[in-house]
């Protein structure tokens, strides 16, 4: 038993699902009633997880696994840190969960909190502006999370303790998208995932590891909105991490 009921509940759905799943095609018959609810649930839990069969279909295999999915759900209920108390709602992931590349960010603003999906303000058009103009790939086919997963009140920077709360949601999520390339966002993922007090500046422009995957450091987008002539650095940094994507580079530690 984990200290988390609903974590446990999901845990036993799923494997009553798994041994009632069609041996061969893995697949499981349910009243629309079911579907239905199961829709909401996951729509609540994991937003850009919802509706997997659809979405493996649009995108070739992308549904969340039960993990991921029971993880969301643990996470929604969570109270670890202060942070619980002025939420809308946890946010936890957009994108695919067999993704190639997570971008890691720093935490829920107001229209995160809001929506549920991770970079959908302002900040959020950029990134989509770098995967999509930039590296010519789909938002929906790579994976996009923070290291906090509620709102810091008006924005303000999460401190140690609440960074330090969070933080194995997002171990436990890379554990399981396993990516060949990590880019953090920011002094606040790179200094998380990298446990070192150096400024982004500094971190940025080479390759480092996190458990053995390379990992690159970027500015924030919302520090390039304010600061534009720094937007050539990080596509120089956004280059580098699309020539370990195509199996050009492979960085060693
Ligand atoms: N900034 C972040 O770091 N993450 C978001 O999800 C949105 C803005
Ligand atoms: Fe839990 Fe993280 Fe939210 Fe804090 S910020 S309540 S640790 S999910």
């Amino acid at each position: 038993m984990s200290d988390n009921p609903l974590h446990d509940i999901i845990a036993e759905t799923m494997e009553l699902v798994k041994q009632s799943a069609h041996p061969k095609t893995g697949m499981l018959t349910v009243s629309p009633e079911v579907a239905e609810l199961y829709e909401q649930i996951v729509a609540q839990v994991a937003p850009g997880m919802s509706d997997p069969v659809a979405s493996a279909e649009a995108s070739g295999g992308n549904a969340a696994s039960p993990d991921l999915v029971s993880l969301a759900a643990e996470v929604s209920a969570c109270k670890k840190c202060g942070l619980c108390e002025g939420r809308t709602q946890t946010v936890f992931s957009d994108g695919s969960p067999n993704a190639d590349l997570v971008f890691v960010g720093e935490a829920p603003g107001e229209n995160e909190d809001k929506q549920g999906i991770p970079f959908c303000g302002r900040s959020g058009d950029l990134l989509t502006d770098i995967i999509v103009k930039g590296m010519k790939m789909r938002r929906e086919d790579v994976y996009i999370c923070n290291v906090i997963k509620c709102r810091p009140p008006n924005n303000r920077d999460p401190l140690s303790a609440e960074k330090d709360a969070c933080e194995p949601y997002l171990i436990r999520q890379l554990e399981l998208v396993q990516p060949k390339v990590i880019c953090a966002l920011g002094g606040h993922a790179a200094k998380t995932l990298l446990k070192t007090d150096e400024s982004t500046g500094r971190l940025r422009g080479k390759w480092h590891f996190y458990h053995g995957i390379p990992l690159r450091v970027t500015y924030h987008p919302a520090y390039l909105l304010r600061s534009p002539g720094e937007k050539k650095k990080t596509w120089e940094d956004i280059q580098e991490v699309m020539k370990v994507m195509s199996g050009e580079l492979t960085p060693t530690p």
